[in-house]
Parts: structure tokens; sequence; C-alpha cells
């Protein structure tokens, strides 16, 4: 049912290309929980609940973007994945429980740079929202 893209650059992309990538899973990640909620169904409030193994991509070697849907099915997500599924449903909940059906646009997923043995482009993602910056695959298991 879901569509990927695979993105072969001879380079690594920037963290702007990698976040606009992001960005489309965050939206369509809302959606999906707004269908979910709408069929009667409550998806995991997140991967920690649901019980999903976190496990980082190879750095600088491929960066996995996967919907939330599909991570359940997984039961495995890498960091952009995880905070895509968090900012998602953060993005869509407050608009569905106040029945305005609004999405909370200042959540997002940010990506910071991490010091890693001689890659020069290795991120981790983060969701940045009102209360500030959060990392989602804290106390997931490993
Ligand atoms: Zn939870």
């Amino acid at each position: 049912m879901g569509y990927g893209v695979a993105f072969r650059a001879d380079n690594r992309p920037n963290k702007y290309f990698l976040e606009a990538a992001i960005e489309e899973v965050v939206a369509a990640n809302a959606d999906w929980f707004w269908r979910e909620w709408q069929a009667g169904r409550e998806p995991p409030c997140c991967l920690e609940c649901a019980d999903i193994r976190y496990q980082p991509d190879r750095p600088g070697v491929v960066t996995e973007l996967v919907g939330a849907g599909q991570v359940l099915e997984d039961e495995y997500a890498s960091c952009q994945s995880v905070a895509a599924y968090y900012a998602g449903r953060e993005r869509a909940i407050a608009g569905w429980n106040d029945g305005s059906g609004k999405y909370d646009m200042r959540y997002r997923v940010v990506l910071v740079p991490q010091r890693h043995t001689n890659v020069s482009s290795y991120f981790h993602a983060l969701v940045e929202g009102p209360n500030g910056t959060q990392d989602p695959t804290k106390g997931m298991r490993r």
C-alpha cells in the first residue's frame, strides 16, 4: 500500500534536502493518524509504547524515511521515521480532539549534526514543537 522513493545520490544530500523529504512523511503521517481515528482505531501514542525497536541508519550510507503504518509493521525504525511518527501525531491530535480538524504546523522534524567517525554528514532527527525540542527515540528499545 505504501509508496517508496529511493534516492541514490553520488554525494551525501544536505540537511535541507533531507528535512524537506522528512516533511513529506510528517504530512502523510498526520493524514494517516486522522484516517485511523476516523476508522475508530487508536494507533500507539508513540513508538516506545508500541515496543518498536530503534535502529539507527548506517551513518552516511543510507537514509530510510518510513511512514507511520509501515513502521508499525516493520517493528523497527531509524530516528527520522520515529520523529516523523511523533511529529505527525502531534500535528494532528489537537485538531482531532477539539473537532477543528486543524493541523498544528508548529510540530516538525529537525536534523542536528552528530559527531561521528570520519563521516561528514550524519544527523539525528528531533521533533521541534511549541514546548521545545524532543528526542522521541529516548526510551525506545535498541
Ligand atoms: Zn506513548
